[in-house]
């Protein structure tokens, strides 16, 4: 079992690593102060597998688990799951010191997140991740919020947990697709900040995509701390914590233009790393051969970076309701794998003369 520091002024927190985490979690547990019930947020899935666990080390520490049932997936993430998550613990009668906990995928923990930020106007926040995504990402950092139908994530919170259990077994019963998706921002970490990540993936995807819980314990750490050590330096995204968007200025116009029912996260960000190399290679900013890289890697973690792009006039009004649209579309790219750089201001035509290399008509 791992541990890795979140270091923050004030509220910094432990992500623990390892087999058997959320069954041990007694021991690994922060004090939970005077909680006396802990609401774990989960969908049926998911409650189905880990609620039982969860719920016995939780008692063990003195708290009674009372579980909440939410969608699965991305559908969770609305204002209207977020309302009646909140009317769910006013109605229970949810107290200050009681604490908030998302057993789930980066949907349940963003969801839950930001009903922690809210009710009562913030109580304790715990971070169970079930998914690869959300061990190696999501339930890192504070970033907590819904969709509207207008954007993603456009409502939310920063809000920190106050620790993130992150239990290798739970990734054993993952569909493949949403392990798959995981695998994406594995890659993420690899191409922007680890090059000894991306030799690991480059050099055998096999042992990944076989998800061997010895192979996959490392690989989890080096993400969580990759993903530490840029949140301790920029916990709210005004520099270098933008480099974790690599792919997802794209990624997020996909998700949205898919209306949040079509590519999963991890597949619309694989899709725009791919953009996102093509853009370095068009402007001469990356090494030749980026694409060429970046493709083999997410297709080798079975992937599909070259899978179809909407109508470039479609994926343009979709960039304008990003968050971090000013003047023109904000990239993330490489000027070489380990070496990312912000470039602001990308205007409509090179948008699109590299969206139409990618086979988007218009
Ligand atoms: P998800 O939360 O949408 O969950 C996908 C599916 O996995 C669900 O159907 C769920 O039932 C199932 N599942 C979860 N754990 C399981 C398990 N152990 N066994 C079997 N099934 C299981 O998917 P995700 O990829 O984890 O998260 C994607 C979301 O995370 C997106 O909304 C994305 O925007 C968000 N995200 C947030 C951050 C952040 O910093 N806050 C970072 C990255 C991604």
């Amino acid at each position: 079992m791992e541990r890795v520091t979140v270091a923050l002024p004030g509220r910094s927190y432990d992500v623990v690593v390892g087999r058997g985490v959320v069954a041990g979690a007694a021991t690994v547990l922060p004090d939970l102060g005077a909680a006396r019930r802990a609401f774990v947020v989960a969908d049926r899935a998911v409650a189905d597998l880990w609620f039982g666990p969860l719920a016995g080390a939780l008692e063990a520490a003195g708290v009674r688990a009372v579980s909440l049932a939410v969608p699965s997936g991305e559908e969770a993430k609305t204002l209207q799951g977020y309302g009646t998550l909140l009317h769910q613990l006013a109605t229970q009668e949810a107290h200050r010191d009681d604490v908030v906990v998302a057993l789930g995928g980066g949907s349940t923990g963003d969801l839950a997140g930001f009903v922690a930020a809210t009710y009562m106007r913030g109580i304790g926040f715990l971070q169970v991740p079930t998914t690869l995504t959300g061990q190696v990402d999501a339930a890192i950092g504070g970033k907590t919020g819904v969709n509207l139908p207008e954007g993603k994530n456009l409502v939310g919170a920063f809000y920190q947990p106050i620790a993130v259990l992150c239990d290798i077994d739970a990734l054993a019963t993952l569909g493949d697709r949403d392990y798959r998706s995981g695998l994406a921002e594995v890659a993420k970490y690899g191409l922007t900040l680890d090059l000894e990540l991306l030799d690991l993936l480059e050099r055998d995807p096999g042992v990944v995509l076989a998800r061997d819980p010895a192979a996959l314990e490392p690989i989890v750490v080096r993400c969580v701390a990759a993903k530490a050590a840029i949140v301790a330096a920029d916990e709210q995204d005004h520099g270098r914590r933008v480099v974790l968007n690599y792919g997802h200025t794209l990624g997020h116009a996909l998700e949205r233009l898919d209306a949040f029912d079509g590519r999963s996260h991890g597949e619309a960000i694989a899709i725009g790393m791919v953009f996102a190399a093509r853009l370095a290679e068009a402007r001469g900013m990356g090494p030749v051969g980026l694409t060429a890289r970046t493709t083999r890697l997410l297709t080798s973690l079975g992937l599909e970076p070259e899978g179809p792009v909407p109508d470039v006039a479609d994926v343009l009004a979709a960039f304008r309701l990003d968050k971090k649209f000013l003047d023109g579309v904000r990239f993330v790219v490489l000027t070489d794998v380990g070496e990312p750089v912000v470039v602001d201001g990308v205007g409509d035509d090179e948008i699109a003369e590299v969206l139409r290399e990618m086979g988007a008509e218009g």
